[in-house]
């Protein structure tokens, strides 16, 4: 059984976060809220409580996890060198969604890094998580709390759905407001390198950095069905997730067309909207659920895994989403609904509609 202890995310209570990191201290695991998602944490630098993480989530042994610290002056416990460019970046945008990949310090255990010699880090910015951390007093590595390839949580309810019976405790401090992981920055290599964009935005680390370049981007070339299978399976709810790429009003139109179709073939379709694109499929017996307005990409990725979810829940055999561009939180949604759609990217061109 997980026991569950509800906390105020603004001013958390002392005694839920005292119960929590004593559950830490012991080699437990803590599932709590951040601004991101919801972690599922242990003590970084016990190596048997980090084994237990990766047995909760069934997460295989090569991903490795990003280390919580309440600060950056705890940095030396946990990485053996802190470059200058990365005391910039700390002072800009610590506490908050920036996690940096830097030189692993001897004391951490190499489960936490899957044997590499690099140790991801972050600060994270929640009431919960700082209290925690400060409560806890040992570095605390969480990845999301969901199980591997899944959904992660943006919610408690998310996360007993994936966890319960299988973790120690869970804070309940509601929803959390970013709604999409961290930025994965890494200052190994001579050029910064991003490498899965999340809550800082690449404009933001740009502005900071000069220059930053982006890992992996997925190529996407006229209309193609990129080959399912090719990119790994993450962020995926249990529903097929078909993307569609290209000028909004074409999209729509093919979106719509698509929809119809799988309809006749008696598949329950759902549709993740902005509220603005409603009205393109009028009266369609489909599934609908909300990511709020198109004008903030902030509502979009706050609503995103939630919304989802959501659409899992109601048992459609399909969800249809469109990509909302590249800027600002735009390429962290694109980045995780281009692997919640293993593939299945469709690319509009204009003429097509
Ligand atoms: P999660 O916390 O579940 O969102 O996953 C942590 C993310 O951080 C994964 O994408 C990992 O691959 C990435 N990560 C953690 N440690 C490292 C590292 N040392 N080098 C590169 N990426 C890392
Ligand atoms: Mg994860």
């Amino acid at each position: 059984m997980t026991l569950v202890l509800k906390v105020d995310p603004e001013r958390p209570d002392p005694e839920p976060i005292a119960r929590a990191a004593a559950v830490i201290r012991a080699g437990g695991l803590v599932a709590f809220p951040t601004e991101t998602v919801y972690g599922l944490g242990a003590n970084a630098l016990d190596p048997e409580a980090v084994a237990g993480i990766f047995r909760a989530k069934d997460r295989p042994a090569y991903d490795p996890l990003i280390v919580h610290l309440l600060d950056a002056t705890v940095l030396p416990d946990v990485v053996s060198q802190v470059p200058d460019v990365a005391l910039e970046l700390i002072a800009r945008f610590w506490p908050g969604p920036l996690t940096l990949v830097l030189p692993r310090g001897p004391q951490v255990p190499t489960q936490v890094t899957a044997g590499g010699d690099t140790v991801a880090v972050r600060v994270p910015s929640h009431p919960v998580a700082r209290a925690l951390l400060a409560a806890a007093q040992v570095p605390i590595a969480a990845p999301s709390a969901n199980r591997f390839g899944r959904v992660s949580p943006t919610c408690a309810e998310h996360v007993l759905a994936d966890l319960d019976g299988r973790i120690d405790l869970l804070l309940d401090g509601g929803s959390t407001q970013v709604g999409v992981e961290s930025t994965v920055l890494s200052l190994a290599g001579s050029i910064a390198t991003i490498l899965r964009p999340g809550g800082v935005s690449l404009e933001a680390l740009a502005e900071a950095l000069g220059e930053v370049q982006v890992a992996q981007e997925i190529p996407v070339e006229g209309e193609v069905l990129l080959s399912p299978g090719t990119t790994s399976k993450h962020y995926a709810p249990h529903a097929i997730v078909v993307l569609y790429r290209g000028g909004r009003e074409a999209v729509l139109e093919r979106m719509r067309q698509d929809a119809v179709q799988r309809v006749d073939h008696g598949d329950t379709v759902g549709l993740l909207l902005v509220d603005e694109d409603l009205s393109a499929f009028g009266a369609l017996p489909v599934r609908r659920a909300s990511l709020g307005t198109v004008s903030t990409m902030e509502e979009v990725a706050q609503q995103l895994y939630a919304a989802l979810r959501t659409l899992d829940q109601a048992d459609v055999s399909v969800i249809m989403v469109r990509d909302f561009g590249p800027e600002g939180l735009g390429l962290a949604i694109r980045d995780r609904l281009t692997r919640a759609a293993a593939g299945r990217v469709i690319v509009v061109t204009e003429d097509a509609a």
